[in-house]
């Protein structure tokens, strides 16, 4: 057997994005300054056009993380204590937890056994039974059952859009907000059926679509994220927020034509995106869509070599989307395996293929089951397909052998343990 080690994730920068930080670093200018003002524009311009965001014109707002553009998106629209946000239980932390940031509740709703995206039937369900389910609901779910829904955060899990059509006909005739979680979902695309033309998104002006530049995302500037929207006003209050709350445009405040003096009008956070980060994603993001083929590469190699494997079932793939491959997740199929998968797991690592699980769901943390009463039960859906659920690696500049060891590897875990 080789050996090799296959990392999870490898971030493939190059010596653009090098220079580009050194350049930065001998301007003297480190903070928010010209390159994040770049980075905006280019971003706002790269989601106008490739089809992920609105109609007209696209307001992005860098920021020093994905999570702080969820947290500044829901503070924009509002979303006060005490009341209900529909969030996926199968999602990454941040999306709830900025929820909770505002004093907010969310209210989890279970996925779709395909795609493992919000199940929009389930989200109804739960946005139908309020009220009369608050009269029967004691203790710590009374307190879920009574809070007024106003918004809906969904997750593009993976990369695999929702069904978009549904999820704006679904908001409206709920009256929510939409906050979409887009930290896996870049580059990718969108139309309604396989034969009509890819399409710009025409959201709501109630809505805000939050992407990541964590190390291991699509592009990445280290740490950083961007929100979108087609509002002026969310765009202006989420600026305003990022940085203190402070008035004017403080940015300037250090450059020789900059003001002094500045007014604070709400207390805001700290949550600028530094000049060093978006040169590093400035070149992330002109190479973004030659790196989302070179995953889409990956995925087709791996789904030709593992399509045979009795115990592990592929991702879903639809005609109408473009998927971003942030993710690479198998599913096994348990009966017919004598291991489960944290084993499964262990023998993956074992033999240097580095691996991980998205995700343990909100519903299944203690923190979440304490405060709200959560069970297993709640959530079938979810509380089933985490149990199979095993990320493969995949990311640009991963190399043949790489490719070949992780499907060596997968076939011979899957043989060596078959039912
Ligand atoms: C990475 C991630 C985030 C948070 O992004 P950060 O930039 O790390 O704050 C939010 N949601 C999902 C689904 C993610 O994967």
């Amino acid at each position: 057997m080789t050996n090799i080690q296959v990392p999870f994730f490898r971030p493939a920068l190059q010596e653009d994005e090098v220079n580009e930080v050194v350049a930065t670093l001998r301007s003297g200018w480190l903070t928010s300054g010209p390159k994040v003002k770049r980075f905006e524009e280019e971003f706002a311009a790269a989601v106008g056009a490739n089809g992920l965001t609105t109609k007209g014109k696209v307001h992005a707002v860098a920021l020093n993380s994905g999570t702080a553009a969820l947290h500044l998106a829901v503070e924009a629209l509002g979303l006060k204590p005490g009341q209900g946000v529909l969030v996926p239980t199968m999602t990454f932390a941040a999306t709830a937890e900025v929820v909770r940031y505002q004093g907010a509740i969310p209210i989890l709703v279970d996925c779709d056994p395909v795609t493992l995206n919000m199940d929009l039937e389930d989200a109804g369900r739960r946005a139908q039974s309020r009220g009369q389910a608050a009269k029967g609901a004691k203790g710590k779910r009374k307190r879920e059952e009574a809070a007024e829904i106003v918004g809906i955060m969904p997750v593009h899990v993976g990369g695999t859009l929702m069904e978009l059509d549904q999820l704006e006909r679904f908001a409206k005739a709920y009256r929510l907000w939409v906050v979409e979680d887009a930290a896996h979902a870049f580059p990718v695309g969108w139309r309604p059926n396989a034969e009509a033309p890819w399409q710009q998104r025409s959201n709501g002006s109630q809505s805000v679509t939050c992407y990541s530049f964590y190390a291991n995302k699509t592009i990445t500037t280290g740490e950083g994220g961007m929100a979108v929207t087609s509002n002026a006003r969310l765009a202006e209050r989420m600026r305003l927020m990022s940085l203190h709350g402070l008035s004017a445009d403080a940015w300037g405040r250090y450059s020789s034509n900059g003001s002094w003096d500045y007014k604070i009008v709400a207390p805001g956070y700290k949550y600028n995106l530094t000049d060093i980060a978006a040169a590093i994603g400035i070149h992330q993001l002109g190479r973004a869509e030659a790196m989302r083929r070179e995953r889409e590469g990956i995925a087709r190699k791996y789904r030709e070599a593992l399509a045979s494997l009795d115990q592990i079932e592929l991702p879903a793939e639809a005609a109408n989307r473009i998927e971003s491959w942030h993710l690479f997740a198998i599913r096994l199929r348990l009966k017919s395996l004598t291991i489960d998968r944290d084993e499964f797991i262990n023998e993956l690592k074992r033999a240097g293929v580095g691996c991980s699980v998205h995700w343990r769901p909100l519903h299944l943390h203690p923190y979440y089951q304490k405060t709200f009463g959560w069970r297993a039960k709640d959530f079938p859906v979810a509380s089933a397909q985490w149990k199979r659920l095993v990320s493969l690696p995949i990311f640009p500049g991963m190399r043949d052998d790489e490719i070949d060891h992780v499907i060596r590897t997968v076939k011979r875990i899957c043989k060596r343990h078959a039912r």
